[in-house]
């Protein structure tokens, strides 16, 4: 039970990813609260949990910033930050309309930041940890998947700074980089134009990853297994970015 009386707040908990990570802590004891944009699915899987749903768009500052109070309020403090909310967008600069840019950016790096500067006082001095779900996308550049690819490699060095700043506070920040994973988000991946047909027959692994997968990386790295982990950009991929 690695995760007793651990209170995590999990954005983009409705659905793969964010879901599976939401069960994995459950089941080892945290208290979790599951944000997502999504109503019904945020509540699914807080029922499944046990846990408390929150609907709210990550890009809204102001919700934001009311779904950590609501946090606070009903466990008292916040042990555990996963910022895993984000949308996909393909489009090369050319045809990137500005609008779905800023789109892109709101809910995958602005977010971040705003979930992290509301909850960083209600996480100090509790040996407490933030997990940003980045992307490999972040660490290279994905074909036509320019604002993702910015907005992840934003994600991967804000969570630098987090780790840096925050050290001494007892507050470790790690993000995960997935590569190909199987959720609602790859589903029409293979549709995107551009793409070469066989693109997955890159992973050395030769499959996608599943979103339990990520889950035990992300479950790692908010243990205290990884007590002297802080700042890490965790690659699991299945071997893409090795080759
Ligand atoms: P998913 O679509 O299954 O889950 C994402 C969840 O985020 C959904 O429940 C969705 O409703 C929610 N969400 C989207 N926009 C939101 C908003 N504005 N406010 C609140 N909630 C919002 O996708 P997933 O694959 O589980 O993605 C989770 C994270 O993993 C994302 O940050 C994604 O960029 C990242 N990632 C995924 C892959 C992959 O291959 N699936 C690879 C690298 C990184």
């Amino acid at each position: 039970m690695r995760f007793e009386n651990r209170v995590a707040l999990i954005t983009g908990g409705g659905s793969g990813i964010g879901a599976a990570t939401a069960r994995l802590m459950a089941r080892e004891g945290a208290k979790v609260v599951v944000v997502d944009l999504v109503s019904d699915a945020a509540q699914a899987i807080a029922e499944e949990c046990g846990g408390l749903a929150l609907t709210a768009d990550v890009a809204d500052r102001a919700a934001v910033e009311a779904f950590v109070a609501r946090t606070a309020e009903e466990h008292g403090h916040l042990d555990i930050l996963v910022n895993n909310a984000g949308i996909g967008c393909f489009g090369r600069t050319p045809d990137l309309e500005p609008e779905t840019w800023e789109r892109v950016i709101a809910i995958d790096l602005n977010a971040v930041f705003y979930a992290c500067r509301a909850a960083i006082p209600h996480m100090t001095g509790r040996n407490s940890a933030i997990v940003n779900t980045a992307s490999i996308s972040g660490l290279g550049g994905d074909y036509g998947f320019t604002a993702y690819n910015a907005a992840k490699a934003g994600v991967i060095n804000y969570t630098r700074s987090l780790a840096v700043d925050h050290a001494r506070e007892g507050i470790r920040a790690n993000c995960l980089c997935p590569g190909l994973i199987a959720t609602p988000l790859t589903a029409g991946a293979k549709t995107i134009p551009g793409l070469e047909p066989g693109w997955h027959d890159t992973i050395p692994m030769g499959r996608a990853g599943t979103p339990e997968e990520m889950a035990e990386v992300i479950a790692f790295l908010a243990s205290d297994a990884a007590s002297y982990v802080t700042g890490a950009a965790f690659v699991a991929d299945g071997g893409q970015t090795a080759w």
